[in-house]
């Protein structure tokens, strides 16, 4: 079963990106710092998907050198699968250009992978699984 997980946003200031969620009324979740990532993040739930904040810890990480060079905005698309296993392997097998070499494991415990934006016509999707666990609450 395929939907989207979340959509990732980018922001330099996440209590002011928060807010505009906020203001619309919708349920944002408690900040977490993720090391591996160097980045502040909150989950904002929108029907069966969610938005992602994501803040830079450090100028140097992933989050911080994309606003660097192009500005706060849109940073990925999740998808959720059932099989992740199988379908990184798939992957792996068609050739697609992957972010890493294997699964990574997240804050909640939840798979993800992604692929590179050459591979997907222009956009960096996460590919992930049981993402529901990590749900801040
Ligand atoms: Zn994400």
């Amino acid at each position: 079963m395929f939907r989207i997980d979340h959509l990732g946003i980018a922001v330099s200031d996440l209590r002011q990106a928060r807010s505009f969620y906020e203001l619309l009324g919708m349920p944002v979740g408690t900040e977490e710092v993720i090391e591996q990532e160097q980045v502040r993040t909150v989950m904002i739930q929108a029907g069966e998907s969610r938005i992602e904040l994501l803040e830079p810890t450090s100028p140097d990480s992933v989050i911080g050198r994309f606003i660097d060079r192009r500005g706060e905005g849109m940073h990925h698309v999740a998808l959720h699968v059932d099989d992740i296993e199988d379908v990184f392997a798939e992957m792996k097998y068609a050739g697609m250009r992957l972010v890493s070499d294997e699964l990574k494991i997240g804050a909640g415990g939840h798979l993800y992978f992604f692929v590179h934006p050459s591979s997907t016509g222009g956009v960096l999707v996460e590919i992930c699984q049981n993402a529901e666990a990590d749900v801040a609450v």
